[in-house]
């Protein structure tokens, strides 16, 4: 039965969905001075405190008094996994108990993290974990910057990387994960420089124009996994609207409008996407535009019949692409070892409870 202090901390906002024209004037109303709101803010944002305890340069009271008004957000870890290469994924709980997942992977001095934008996602790409569950909900701005500062305080080292690639497609969640790679961009946020991150689209072309058109140097991801229309469409049902061709032109507009190299991803799937008229037809798709494809070996889901592609086969098209200009690289499997395609490790916690 829910008690009333239940019904009173259900009634409070969260301390991330105030801009900071809000929170200067909550604090304001509590008598505060204006220079409060940064303070409060860099304790949320940059140093992602966890209690409001923690924020020792705040009175004590005016600590208390925004402990009964407002919530600190705080994803709680439900699982992990980490692998023998030093990657961690990590199953966080949101607010309203729906559950993300993300990824840390580190390699030397940097630290990269993969992040979630929806819980769930209704593209239902045949490869993919995540597509075969349907959307749950899209995720706010704070719930997407939380996943990466989770996995930067649980490393205890600066992310230097990030992309929006885990569960979900984030140009349908366009404006929270704008506000959110902004947030990671920003020197009072995570501090890490728009190239550093990057937004992953099965492409969704009108997003791809709006996206061409924000004034950062935001980095484009494009999962393509096919330049046959049919097969494209067999793998990726989600965006079966936007054809190939519409998607070539829209890419040219991106490239003439922002100067910057796309990455087309591509999954190899044995039989499928990697045999000799795929391969062509993917040269033909990028022979003569500004594009880096990563050949990505399929992480291999549970229950599915498709394969990885050999090795052998991923050189083949390293190969054949660089004699048409187009630069390629076979992408380690990170977290092989675990469940790191996204939606693995959620579904095998939900099939364990
Ligand atoms: S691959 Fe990405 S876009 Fe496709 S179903 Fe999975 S989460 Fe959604």
């Amino acid at each position: 039965m829910g008690t009333n202090a239940d019904t009173e901390k259900d009634a409070r906002r969260d301390v991330h969905s105030l801009t900071r024209g809000e929170l200067t004037e909550l604090l304001a109303g509590l008598g505060q001075p204006g220079f409060r709101a940064k303070q409060v803010e860099e304790w949320v944002w940059s140093k992602n405190a966890r209690s409001w305890d923690e924020m020792t340069n705040l009175p004590k009271a005016l600590r208390e008094q925004l402990a009964e008004r407002l919530t600190l957000g705080a994803v709680e870890e439900v699982a992990r996994q980490a692998s023998s290469d030093g990657s961690r994924k990590y199953l966080l709980r949101l607010s309203d108990g729906v559950c993300v997942e993300c990824v840390g992977m580190p390699s030397g001095s940097r630290l990269a993290v993969c992040a979630s934008t929806q819980a769930g996602c209704a593209m239902g790409c045949a490869f993919c974990a995540t597509g075969g569950a349907g959307l749950t909900r899209s995720l706010t701005d704070a719930e997407i910057y939380e996943q990466v500062m989770h996995v930067r305080d649980d490393f205890g080292e600066r992310v230097t990387s990030v992309v929006l690639m885990g569960q979900g497609e984030p140009f349908m969640n366009y404006d929270a994960t704008l506000a959110a790679l902004r947030r990671l961009n920003s020197p009072e946020g995570a501090g890490i420089g728009a190239r550093h991150l990057t937004v992953s689209t099965c492409g969704v072309i009108p997003q791809i124009m709006r996206f061409a058109n924000e004034p950062e140097q935001f980095t484009l991801a494009v999962s393509l996994h096919s330049a046959v229309q049919k097969t494209r469409n067999a793998l990726m049902p989600g965006v079966r609207k936007y054809s190939l061709v519409n998607l070539y032109n829209a890419m040219g507009e991106y490239v003439d409008k922002t100067g910057r190299r796309p990455t087309y991803e591509y999954a190899l799937i044995g039989g499928v996407n990697d045999t000799d008229a795929e391969l062509q037809a993917l040269c033909d798709f990028c022979e003569g535009t500004l594009a880096h494809v990563n050949l990505i070996q399929l992480n291999e889901v549970e229950g599915s019949k498709l394969r990885p592609s050999t090795p052998a086969r991923a050189e083949d098209f390293v190969r054949r692409l660089a004699s048409v200009g187009v630069e390629a690289t076979v992408r380690n499997s990170r977290g092989a070892d675990i469940d790191a395609a996204c939606g693995q490790l959620k579904q095998r916690v939900e099939r364990g409870r």
